[in-house]
């Protein structure tokens, strides 16, 4: 077998010719970006036009999938199978997004669960992991047809205050897409890197990173010190950006054309074309003073100050955003040495303007602002290569760490590439009542299923005391120390009892071994996303069918002799679902039984509430 070298300092493998991208992986558009003889560049679509890919998937009725501004294209026409903002999903539950199903136009399933969101696209469900990996595809692509040879390592970028799932489940996108993630990086930084912001290690300098897109904006305020990021304090509104702006001038054209709210949504393809009509008034009024167009045959126009005026109270909006973030930080504007701004909103005069004026400077606004988060991933992506020798590379975990989960799933605590000294910890509960003993085993590996990844020690918590299913909180700890020396620590806070390991995960593992089992979890990474996603469906549905069997135990005397067979028939179509290979059939038939008994489950409690009430005068 050939000994393939691989970069201990990063876990990559040492190839020189490979080439590591940087990926802006954003809510509206996302964008590759490579080095180019020393300096960063995005790869433009065929016509070289437009580096923008939107953020958009469609399905087809025949099943293919179409990414970027084709499938834009079909927001109107085929919302319930056009997919966009997938983003706002990535490593999030259904509680987490309750009371969001308004805003897409898509199908997301709404069981008031902790676990993670799924989309149903006709009869086939979706993770939102699934969905940016198909965008991921679409830039690997156009990467790969731009340089002619296969990319397989980037670099990604999030926004700083995603945590850890949300991180987690980028790099699962990553990985589905045959992506090795060498690294995820934080938006702000990445757009500072691509300024040249932080290359010196001499220099300790306080930012601002005022980044407003497509519908989302973020105020990062980072401390770089000897080469090191810190973010100090991050805030924003998760619904504020260009959209919003384009509603602005919607309302205004809707008003010269006298139509409705109400004509808008009837009329969908004139609701499209105010829409598109609105959104190049905008883009045209941040270099002219005006605006004219037309809109089903009719004139429309706008001036800049008409605009101004109306999207004010919005850019009003993200300076509050600032203030709070300052103050977080505990700085004043004073402190602040540098304000970058990122986003295609920010090309936006006033808002441009707004921005000098609280901090008092001229922000950074020579690149692209829709580009510098993809520019400075490249950077990073050079950086992690090796080929800036003058910057060292910190000390870096070359496998993740987890522990073995429900149904045999690796669960990554601490994700490779990491930094070492680390730490990070997670909670989990117990799966039987009353159960007392909880086993700990901790693996070391990239791929899903813990039998194929490497078990470096287990260890049991005894002694949790006798509670249900899911009451005990069990915190685990994953520290990692300067010498590498992991030690998992297990504590169940309701009672306090603990227990825990050290581990040397570098002990007994060759370079070719790693080098092995890195490339292994990206051949695997499709056959591994189904896996992980049927056990996640059958253990979802485990939990329903013991949950089912109880409340029919408990409600006897409330259900009717109807209610009760056809709850038992949804349960036991259930029970024979998670006996197949199929998840999608087992999602139908939890979405099946969530919808006959919900209603039920609410009778139920009213009933036992004013039966409780009964006889208790309050
Ligand atoms: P995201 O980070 O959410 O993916 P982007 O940074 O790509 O988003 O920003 C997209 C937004 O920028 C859209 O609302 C788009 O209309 C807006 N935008 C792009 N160019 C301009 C421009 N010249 N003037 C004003 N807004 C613009
Ligand atoms: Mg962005």
């Amino acid at each position: 077998m050939a000994i393939i070298p691989i970069n201990l300092q990063d876990g990559s493998l040492a190839k020189a010719a490979d080439v590591i991208v940087g990926i802006d992986l954003g809510t509206t558009n996302s964008l590759v970006a490579y080095m180019k003889d020393g300096q960063p560049y995005c790869v433009k679509s065929a016509d070289g036009k437009n580096a923008l890919v939107p953020s958009v998937v469609h399905f087809a009725a025949d099943r293919s999938v179409v990414v970027g501004d084709a499938a834009k294209a079909k927001l109107v026409s085929d919302p319930a199978n056009t997919i966009y903002s997938v983003k706002r999903l990535m490593g999030k539950s259904y509680r987490d997004v309750a009371g969001l199903q308004g805003f897409f136009g898509y199908k997301i399933l709404d069981d008031d669960t902790e676990s993670l969101v799924k989309i149903r696209v006709n009869d086939r469900y979706f993770t939102p992991i699934e969905l940016s990996a198909d965008i991921l595809r679409e830039l690997k692509r156009r990467i790969e047809t731009e340089l002619g040879q296969p990319v397989n390592k980037a670099v990604i970028t999030v926004p700083a205050y995603f945590n850890d799932n949300q991180r987690q489940a980028t790099r699962d996108a990553g990985k589905l897409a045959g992506l090795d993630v060498l690294r995820i990086v934080n938006e702000p930084t990445a757009a500072a890197l691509a300024y040249g912001i932080g290359l010196d290690p001499a220099q300790t300098e306080t930012i601002a990173v005022y980044d407003l897109g497509g519908g989302t904006f973020d105020i990062s305020i980072l401390q770089i010190q000897e080469g090191i990021f810190e973010v100090l304090a991050t805030n924003g509104d998760t619904f504020l950006g260009g959209d919003d702006f384009d509603q602005v001038v919607i309302g205004l054209f809707a008003n010269q054309l006298g139509l409705s709210d109400a004509d808008l949504a009837t009329d969908k393809s004139l609701g499209q074309e105010i829409r598109l009509a609105a959104e190049s008034a905008k883009k045209t009024l941040s270099g002219a003073d005006e605006f004219s167009g037309s809109v089903g045959g009719k004139p429309v126009r706008i001036t800049r100050a008409e605009f101004e005026k109306g999207i004010e109270p919005l850019v009003r909006r993200t300076l509050n955003c600032c203030a709070n973030a300052l103050r977080d930080a505990k700085i004043g504007t004073e402190k602040i040495d540098k304000v970058v701004l990122v986003g295609g909103s920010t090309r936006v005069p006033l808002v441009k303007n707004s921005v000098a004026g609280l901090f008092g400077k001229s922000p950074f606004d020579d690149l692209d602002p829709d580009e510098v988060v993809a520019l400075g991933a490249a950077i990073q992506a050079d950086i992690l290569a090796g080929n800036r020798k003058d910057l060292l590379l910190l000390d870096i975990t070359p496998l993740s760490l987890g522990i073995e989960t429900v149904g045999g799933l690796m669960d990554t605590i601490i994700p490779r590439n990491s930094k070492v000294p680390g730490r990070a910890g997670r909670q989990y509960t117990t799966s039987v009542d009353g159960q007392k003993n909880l086993k700990i085993a901790v693996y070391q590996g990239e791929r899903d299923l813990v039998q194929h990844n490497r078990k470096l020690g287990e260890f049991i918590l005894h002694g949790i005391p006798p509670m249900p299913a899911g009451l005990p909180k069990i915190d685990i700890q994953f520290i990692i120390n300067a010498d590498g020396i992991l030690t998992v620590r297990a504590k169940e806070l309701r009672s306090g009892v603990a227990q825990e390991i050290d581990i040397r995960p570098t002990y007994g593992i060759s370079e070719e071994d790693m080098a092995r089992m890195l490339l292994d979890s990206i051949a695997h990474a499709s056959e591994d996303m189904r896996i992980r996603g049927l056990l996640e469906a059958r253990n979802e549905a485990n939990n329903l069918l013991h949950a089912g069997d109880k409340f029919l135990q408990q409600n006897d005397t409330i259900l009717s002799e109807v209610e009760k067979a056809t709850t038992k028939s949804l349960l036991s179509a259930l029970k024979s679902a998670t006996e197949t290979e199929d998840k999608d059939l087992i999602h139908r038939a939890i979405e099946d039984l969530n919808a006959y008994t919900s209603p039920l489950a609410h009778r139920a409690m009213d009933t036992t509430i004013r039966e409780a009430m009964r006889g208790k005068k309050v």
